[in-house]
């Protein structure tokens, strides 16, 4: 409201144009009187997203001040990390050794909500072939930490967490881990490079492929679907010998959902739409619902194609976020927003043990199983692929692993905006969310 104000002041001010004194006499103590009823507005109430309030957040114009001089600070770190994080290591070896061959799958989705999936109450039939699957565990209670692709993902992929995101400057990633203990590292997307530290850890794989980038190195991009990542997995493991971790990044249930998958996956229709309206509701619900059905085939193929290697093998799963879908009231749509919402906040997790592994480690099994109706977040993952692979590291916390003993039920953390941990439930929730978290019964 006063920026337009200033602007005229200052061009008057420029043109000698002035007003006569008693109207500036008025309009002062009008405005001493609005500055006077906004402070006590300002120190009466709480923000209510967050229950807190700051003056370099909240208070404009100190918070654009503020959050450009934190944007410039991450950039400047981020454009370091090749020089900080270049003599780190995770001090990684591999206790356990087995006589067969090891394959060890990470798999990122994108943009995938529980709430449309079958295996999590949904009523459609998502998830026909999951279902059928055995050798799954299934994490109901589980959150991410960021409902943002850039954040989210490097959480994933190295020891950071909400608690302790200030790591991603200087340590190196969970491939890496994986390299130390004698592991071959391939790490194939299908998302286009967002100069995220995920772009980073990519080059750390000994093998890393992108298919959404164009193979003239162009600035276009390839609309691939994910089971296209299958045949060059494929090549790498008939290529290569002795123990692998893989990280798949899929694109999943990226909007436009409709692209992310063949005709052939058009089960719920109508789903041809391009435009977010309520009016296309709908058409919008089929497209994702048939998005998240490839999905459920892509992992379905791809624990097909480890069993038949008939190595010992294990696979997670994770998105890094969930989606609104025009839910409620809110009418919200996509992830990414300022406040999460409980869609974007509840995802999707299991892990798969290949037969020989099961055979051969029942007791991590039986941990995994154990932990499943325990709350967990994306915080789990590195600490629970390094466990899966009996990888030993100082980095490696046996409190966040859930297929260890020692797993913690805690109080789950989102990383907020400006980088700070917060408790999920006062992340800027509101009543409609709350009540969503309490029907599907998730820990707070
Ligand atoms: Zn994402």
């Amino acid at each position: 409201m006063y920026i337009p104000t200033i602007i005229v002041a200052v061009i008057a001010c420029k043109l000698k144009l002035y007003l006569p004194v008693s109207f500036r006499k008025k309009w002062i103590a009008t405005g001493a009187l609005w500055m006077f009823l906004s402070c006590l507005l300002l120190f009466t109430s709480n923000n209510n997203n967050t229950g807190r309030f700051t003056l370099h957040e909240d208070v404009y114009p100190v918070n654009v001040v503020y959050n450009c001089g934190f944007a410039i600070n991450k950039w400047r770190h981020s454009q370091q990390y090749p020089v900080l994080s270049k003599n780190f290591t995770f001090k990684a070896h591999k206790d356990v050794r087995s006589s067969k061959r090891e394959i060890y799958v990470l798999v990122i989705g994108e943009a995938s909500r529980a709430e449309n999936w079958s295996l999590y109450g949904y009523p459609r039939e998502t998830n026909p072939l999951l279902a059928q699957t055995s050798g799954l565990v299934v994490y109901k209670d589980a959150i991410t930490q960021s409902n943002t692709t850039h954040k989210s993902v490097p959480l994933i992929l190295s020891a950071a967490s909400a608690e302790d995101y200030s790591v991603v400057y200087t340590h190196k990633s969970i491939l890496t881990a994986f390299k130390e203990a004698g592991f071959t590292t391939i790490f194939l997307s299908n998302q286009t490079p967002n100069r995220s530290f995920t772009d980073f850890y990519f080059q750390e794989a000994d093998h890393h492929q992108n298919i959404r980038c164009s193979p003239d190195g162009g600035m276009t991009t390839v609309n691939n679907f994910d089971e296209a990542m299958l045949p060059l997995l494929q090549h790498y493991v008939d290529s290569i010998s002795g123990n692998l971790f893989v990280v798949l990044y899929t694109y999943g249930s990226h909007f436009n959902y409709k692209e992310r998958y063949p005709e052939i996956f058009s089960l719920y229709e109508p789903d041809n739409v391009a435009n977010v309206k309520v009016e296309n509701k709908v058409q919008l619900i089929n497209a994702y619902d048939n998005s998240i059905r490839y999905t459920d085939n892509f992992l379905y193929t791809l624990i097909g194609m480890l069993r038949k290697q008939e190595v010992i093998s294990a696979l997670f799963y994770t998105p890094d976020h969930g989606e609104d879908m025009l839910d409620d009231r809110r009418k919200r749509f996509l992830h990414s927003s300022p406040n999460p919402t409980f869609y974007q906040l509840y995802i999707p997790m299991f892990i798969w043990f290949s037969e020989n592994y099961q055979r051969d480690f029942p007791e991590k099994v039986g941990y995994a199983v154990q932990n499943k109706p325990k709350p967990v977040a994306t915080n789990a993952v590195f600490h629970m692929m390094l466990d899966v692979a009996f990888i030993q590291t100082p980095y490696l916390q046996p409190g966040l692993s859930l297929v260890s003993s020692d797993f913690q039920t805690r109080q789950r953390m989102y990383l907020n905006d400006h980088d700070k941990p917060i408790f999920f439930y006062n992340a800027g929730l509101k009543k409609a969310d709350k009540q969503m978290i309490d029907k599907r019964k998730l820990s707070h």
